[in-house]
């Protein structure tokens, strides 16, 4: 699989990411559109997973039978990451999470940790689910940290990126995937990814902005 996935061109996924851009789109209905994106983000992102193989017994006879290879975990940064979990989980029931809080310092823009629990990750598929890759600088923190603890691969779930975020978490974190939706021109001078679609977080919960 290539480093970075953009799946601007496949119309089942724009339904979705036209609704979430979409400014008149209720949280009720962004949290589901969210949802079904995460589904597809996530199936995309293990689709050269490893496998194991056994057999199955149908009622005319014995079938070949695949499952996963790697212990799949999906780690929501916090908190509009919470948005793609629901999804990943409809497609890999099994996958284990962690979660990492990170708050953006308002003078410098940088990312801060201020929460991180994950199981244990030695030989694990991971995968960051970070809708909006504006800087990098959050995803890239996140992916640094669990490839520390022992990651065998790290792909960030994107909804909308920029490239200049893109190109940061690649040139931080070798081997590191990344599959979105769309990249976006540029950001604001709030850091605000344009078009984009607003704050993701407040969109999900129905916070002010
Ligand atoms: N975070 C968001 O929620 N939206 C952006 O555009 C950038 C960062």
């Amino acid at each position: 699989m290539p480093d970075v996935t953009v799946l601007d061109e496949d119309p089942v996924v724009g339904v979705q990411l036209a609704a979430l851009r979409d400014h008149t789109t209720t949280p009720e209905h962004f949290r589901h559109h969210a949802r079904r994106l995460g589904s597809m983000l996530a199936l995309r992102a293990v689709q050269d997973l490893p496998a194991t193989s056994g057999t199955v017994t149908t009622p005319l006879g014995p079938a070949p039978s695949l499952g996963p290879g790697r212990t799949i975990v999906a780690v929501p940064v916090l908190r509009a990451g919470l948005g793609l979990l629901g999804g990943v989980h409809d497609v890999l029931p099994t996958a284990l999470v962690g979660m990492i809080g990170l708050e953006r310092d308002q003078e410098t823009l940088a990312a801060r940790r201020y929460y991180f629990k994950v199981p244990p990750l030695d030989g694990a598929w991971v995968l960051v689910l970070e809708p909006m890759l504006a800087t990098g600088g959050s995803a890239s923190d996140a992916v640094g940290a669990l490839d520390a603890e022992g990651a065998e691969q790290v792909t960030v779930l994107s909804v909308v990126a920029t490239r200049k975020g893109v190109d940061r978490i690649l040139s931080d974190n070798p081997g590191v995937r990344i599959v979105t939706a769309a990249i976006d021109p540029g950001l604001d001078e709030n850091a605000y990814i344009v078009p984009g679609l607003g704050d993701f977080g407040d969109r999900l919960f129905g916070t002010p902005h």
